[in-house]
Order: structure tokens, then C-alpha cells, then sequence
């Protein structure tokens, strides 16, 4: 092997995010450079309740491809409140918003732990606040 990374980190397409994911990856995570990177619209939706089959083949590969590649040992995966690919009638429900991005970011991990059980799986769900800053929750 002769170079490595951390972990493959899967989030969202959506603009918004992208500056406050990489900084947060860079400096709470401490993984600048470290990190090989697939963005989706939807991120985790894809492996939990994906709009085709190949869909979650495609991001199942990638991970392997890392694994393989680059020796990764975690995934982060990060979904964001008011995202499109989850629709507007869930971002207009706090709520909801909240147990469906759980329930799918747990059943992604459950996924990705079943084929990949070396990879330890870390849930994240992003949101916007003011001027452009990206705040993260954990899920467990
Ligand atoms: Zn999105």
C-alpha cells in the first residue's frame, strides 16, 4: 500500500454545504487530507432507501474501492436538514425531518457494517445556521 487515507467521507451534492463540511472534516475532525470524498444528492438515502438499486451498488463500490485503495478504516456519513432529495414536506416538518434522517443514517450504517464490518460507520446530520456556518449533530 503505498499511500493511505482515513476514511471516505459521503455527503449530499448540495452547495450549501460544502464549505462548512470540509471545514468541519479539516478542523474538528482533523482530517485535512486525509480523506477520500463521494458526494450524492441525498448521501446516506442512497444506501437506506435508495431511488434505484444501483444507487446503493454504486456507493457500496466506492467504499470498497477506498477500502481497497487507500486502506480507509472509518466512514462519515452526512446527511443535511431542508435537503432536496428528501423533498420539501419533510424539511417543513422538524420533527419528522429529524426521524427520518436518523432512521436512515442508522439503517446506511447497518448496511455498510453488514458487508464492511472493519469500517467503523460515524452519523452526522448537518444543518444550516447563520452566515453561511454549517452545524453538525451527532447520531448515535
Ligand atoms: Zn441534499
Amino acid at each position: 500500500m503505498s499511500h493511505q487515507a482515513k476514511a471516505l467521507v459521503l455527503h449530499c451534492i448540495d452547495f450549501r454545504f460544502i464549505p462548512g463540511i470540509k471545514n468541519y472534516l479539516h478542523k474538528q475532525m482533523g482530517l485535512k487530507g486525509q480523506y477520500d470524498k463521494v458526494a450524492v444528492a441525498g448521501a446516506a438515502k442512497n444506501l437506506a432507501d435508495p431511488a434505484k438499486p444501483e444507487d446503493q451498488e454504486f456507493i457500496l463500490r466506492q467504499i470498497d474501492i477506498s477500502k481497497r485503495l487507500h486502506a480507509i478504516t472509518d466512514l462519515y456519513l452526512i446527511n443535511h436538514r431542508d435537503c432536496g432529495a428528501y423533498g420539501a414536506d419533510l424539511a417543513a416538518d422538524a420533527v419528522a425531518e429529524t426521524e427520518r434522517h436518523t432512521s436512515d443514517l442508522r439503517a446506511a450504517r447497518k448496511l455498510v457494517s453488514q458487508r464492511f464490518p472493519d469500517v467503523t460507520v460515524h452519523l452526522l446530520l448537518a444543518k444550516l445556521g447563520g452566515e453561511h456556518q454549517v452545524m453538525f449533530e451527532s447520531v448515535s
